[in-house]
């Protein structure tokens, strides 16, 4: 079970793939996660990875495909694998493609979570963080009793600097021109498959495990 996980940021993607994993006896590959990882043990890599990190740009091919490479043939992931934030480009694409020829597999399934823009917006522009714990609020979908105050705590709540209108509107911007094309490829090879991420995150797990439960 090869599979790809897609969606936009706030579209439910992080939720998603701890209940395929729970499910199904198959790692849980991101490509963010592992250079997050690098960066903090300071390896190599993540040496390699830092400055294109901070700069919001995306880590050149020939790092990240070696990575994705190597992670996908260890033992784990023989059975298979659930690609998150991998590929991004058309030439990772490629090199994937190429990658699972070598080792005599094909990708079985690229789920795409989709959600309508403007309910990105409000999923990731009404989420309050407490300033003393930490405990993640959300203005609509789980608002605190009291208004701008932590229930735990009392904390004052805040926004983060990157969940504000505009840089969302950016990032999604930005996610939008580059997963585009991603799907345009895995929809021309037949194995794209839609999911509408709209609803509650119950029914779109059943949709989900649904499909790879038929594969
Ligand atoms: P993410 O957590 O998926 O948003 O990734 C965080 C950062 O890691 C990105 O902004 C890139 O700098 C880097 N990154 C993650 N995946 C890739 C990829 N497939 N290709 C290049 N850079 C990546």
């Amino acid at each position: 079970m090869n599979i790809i996980l897609m969606g936009l940021p706030g579209a439910g993607k992080g939720t998603q793939a701890s209940e395929i994993v729970k499910k199904f006896p198959i790692p849980h590959i991101s490509t963010g996660d592992m250079f997050r990882k690098a960066i903090k043990d300071k390896t190599d890599l993540g040496k390699k990875a830092e400055s294109y990190m901070d700069r919001g740009e995306l880590v050149p091919d020939e790092v990240t495909v070696g990575i994705v490479k190597e992670r996908i043939s260890e033992d784990d992931a023989k059975k298979g694998f659930l690609l998150d934030g991998f590929p991004r480009t058309i030439d990772q694409a490629e090199a994937l493609n190429s990658i699972m020829q070598e080792l005599d597999r094909e990708i079985d399934a690229v789920i795409n979570i989709e959600v309508p823009e403007e309910e990105l917006m409000n999923r990731l522009t009404g989420r309050r963080i407490c300033e003393k714990c930490g405990t993640t609020y959300h203005l609509v979908f789980n608002p605190p009793k009291v208004e701008g105050v932590c229930d735990l705590d009392g904390g004052k709540l805040y926004q983060r600097e990157d969940d504000n209108p505009e840089t969302v509107a950016n990032r999604l911007e930005v996610n939008v021109k580059q997963s585009k094309p991603i799907i345009t490829y895995y929809q021309d090879k037949g194995v794209l498959r839609n999911i509408d991420g709209s609803r509650d995150i119950d029914e779109v797990t059943k949709d989900v495990i649904n499909i790879l439960e038929n594969l």
